[in-house]
Order: C-alpha cells, then structure tokens, then sequence
C-alpha cells in the first residue's frame, strides 16, 4: 500500500522557519509564523500560567481520563470570557459547550456537527487563515470564498462581502473572525458587524464566529462584540474559542467549541452531537491546557494576572504597529505603509506579489509568508529602519 505513495511538499510556513534559522545573514528578520514574541524574541509562559501549573502539579492526585465535555470549570470560564459577565444567553442557559483540542479542534467539531446537519455550503471572506480549508472540507463540507479585503487599496471590501451575504439563506453558514482577522489584521466595525447580524435576522443562515485571538484587538469585552450581539440577537450560533495565543498555551491544545440555541434543550442537543462527533475522533480532549485555564479563571488574583499580561502581549504588537507606520513615514515611503498602525491583532498583509516577497526574502532577510502576511511582533526598533529600507527596495 505504501510503496507508490509520493511525499507532499513540506508545509510551506513550516518550511520558512527553517529558511529563517538557515540564513546566516546577521540583519535577518522573521515576520512568518503566527506567534506571539516579545521584544527579545522569545515566546515566554506567562506567569499566571506557571502559577497555575504549579497550583495544579501539587493537587493532580490521578491521570485518569477528563470528563469528554473537558475539565471543569473550563467550559464555563471561556463561555464567562466571551459571552460576558452579566450576559443574558449564560442567564437564560442558551448555550453549551465542549473543550477541543485547540480552535483547530473546535472548528473541525463544528463542521462535522454542520456535516451531520446537512449544512449548504460554508462562506468565508478572502482571504483567510488557510487552514480553514481543510478543517472544514475534509469534514465534508462546501467552502465558498467571497469577497472581504482588497489588499491593494488596504481596505475590507464591504460592499462586496455584505452583497454576497445577502445572498445567503437557510442552511448555509457564514465563518466570520470573531477580532484580529488572520491574515489581513482589517476587523469589522460595529455597524459593518450589525449589518452582517441584520442580514443573517433576515436571512436565517447561521454564524460561526473564529474568535482565535480574543483579547488582541481592544480588550476582552471589545473583541467580543461580535459573538455577544449575535447571541442576543439571533436563535443560532457557533463559535470556535482558542486559548492558544491570548493565554499563550500554542502546544498544550486548549480550546472550546461552544454553542448557542434558541433554547438550552436545542443547545443540549447540538452538544451532544459535539461529544458524539469528539468521541469518534480523539474521545476526549488533552486535560493540562483547560486545567490551567480553569485554574486562571476560578482565581480572582490569577485571573487580574491573566489579564495583566495580555493586556502587555496587546500593547507590545500595537507599539509595533505605530513603530512600522511611523518610520515608514519618516524614510519617505509617504503612507504606503499607515493602515498598518490602525489594524488589530498580531498581523497585516503588505501589498507586495509573490516576486516581491521574494525578493524581500532573497535579497534582504526578510521572512514573510507568501501572500505577503507579516506577524507584527517581528518587528522592533533594532530591525524597523532595514524593514523599511527592504520594502522600499522591492516597492520602487
Ligand atoms: N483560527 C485562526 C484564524 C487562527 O489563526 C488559528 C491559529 N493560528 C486558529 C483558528 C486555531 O488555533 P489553535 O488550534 O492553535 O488554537
């Protein structure tokens, strides 16, 4: 069976970082993958973090499997995080939830509970984070691109994505990013978001909200606007929730697929599915991540250290945002590179083609991934001024 198998290709942003460590040029600069880094580079445990490992590691008394729908309390925290204190859905038990392996493992559960539903087709605006692909057709399920950045003009296309939503009806599901959207960093406003849960009140096909980076952008309860107007305002809706980048937990797998119905009994159900769906793939999800989450979030004094900390990794990448758009400013490339200081979250694309980006890799040490995305927190004052030498270089 295996003997005319031909190996893929190596996964392309995998591949860069090994380019990146590879270079011997001393003036290098990795803006590839997707993960939060400090000024001096690292991707530290943040303390809260280690804290609550600690807490745990004295009081773990078994390794006996974790209940399939995850570890207690973690559920329940992360549905606290994003629907919001006070919120009426959590008062009135409209939703449900389980614990995933990561938002990976939460979208790919929300789509084979879509499968079994007999979903249409799912839409999402272009670009996006290109692993929604797979997650979601080798579940079985239609994916159609519409319109949403024009990297071009560095600016959403409104017009366009809200015409093709227009378009859709029972049945279909719109994927939406919940804040920081991967890869453009160009979010949402709230009336853009209001004309989107207008259109789905009219329409009837269901939200499903990427929420992967919740916290980035303008706080904890900003950046949940969009799941919190779609729960008071429509009977439906799914969201992926990862607690890879805002508690910096990238290996331990921590995540939640959690649900809202129009009543707690059909919330019930569609969880129950999740579970059947969950047990039929990996049982039950890994324990350490949503512990330590859950740890955090039954802490008052942990939870302020979380939030301490995030509210740092979120005003780090918007210093290097302003850092970027400032000296690009000052090295007269004018405002090529401006809409970088007002967008959210950890990335931006640049308006470069393929050969551009290449050159950016080639001739000057510049690490991006192909359709010219950077990861902001790349950025710093050492690095900025070749950064922009480099874009002025392939720009002109
Ligand atoms: N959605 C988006 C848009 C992402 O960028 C990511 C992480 N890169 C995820 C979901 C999934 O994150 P994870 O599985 O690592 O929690």
């Amino acid at each position: 069976m295996f003997a005319d198998v031909k190996p893929l290709p190596p996964d392309p942003i995998l591949g860069l970082s090994k380019l990146f460590v590879d270079d011997p040029r001393e003036r290098k600069i990795d803006l590839g993958v997707g993960v939060f880094r400090a000024a001096d580079n690292t991707t530290p445990v943040l303390k809260a973090v280690k804290i609550a490992e600690q807490r745990l590691l004295e009081r773990q008394a078994t390794k006996a499997y974790a209940p399939p729908a995850g570890v207690p309390g973690f559920v329940e925290g992360a549905a606290r995080l994003v629907f919001g204190e006070d919120s009426p859905v959590l008062r009135d038990g409209r939703s449900a939830g389980v614990q995933t392996p990561g938002g990976c493992g939460a979208l790919r559960v929300g789509a084979e509970i879509l499968r079994r539903l007999e979903a249409g087709t799912v839409y999402v605006g272009a670009p996006t984070w290109p692993n929604h692909a797979p997650l979601l057709t080798e579940a079985g399920l239609k994916l159609e691109m519409i319109p949403y950045y024009d990297a071009q003009a560095r600016a959403i296309e409104f017009d366009g994505f809200i015409a093709a939503v227009e378009k859709l009806g029972p049945g279909d599901v719109l994927l939406v990013h919940g804040a920081c959207h991967n890869p453009t960093g160009a979010d949402l406003d709230r009336a853009q978001i209001d004309a989107i849960i207008e259109t789905a009140d009219r329409r009837g096909f269901l939200p499903f909200v990427d929420l992967a980076y919740h916290g980035f952008a303008a706080g904890l309860d900003d950046d949940a606007y969009i799941v919190r107007e779609m729960a008071r305002r429509l009977p439906e809706l799914l969201v992926s929730y990862s607690c890879s980048k805002n508690f910096g937990l990238y290996r331990e797998r921590t995540g939640a697929l959690l649900i809202v119905g129009e009543t707690g009994e059909r919330a019930g159900a569609i969880q129950s599915h999740a579970l059947n769906v969950a047990r039929g793939m990996y049982s039950m999800p890994p324990a350490h991540g949503g512990s330590i989450v859950a740890e955090i979030l039954q802490s008052p004094e942990l939870e302020a250290k979380w939030r301490d900390e995030l509210a740092h990794m979120r005003d780090t990448v918007k210093a290097n945002r302003r850092l970027l758009a400032r000296t690009a400013a000052e090295m007269q490339l004018g405002d090529a590179l401006a809409y970088i200081e007002g967008q959210n979250g950890m990335f931006s694309l640049l308006p470069l083609s393929e050969k551009q980006v290449l050159a950016m890799r080639e001739k000057h040490g510049v690490y991006m991934t192909g359709n010219a995305r950077i990861n902001l927190c790349g950025v710093n004052a050492g690095n900025v001024a070749h950064l922009c030498e480099a874009y002025r270089d392939v720009t002109q």
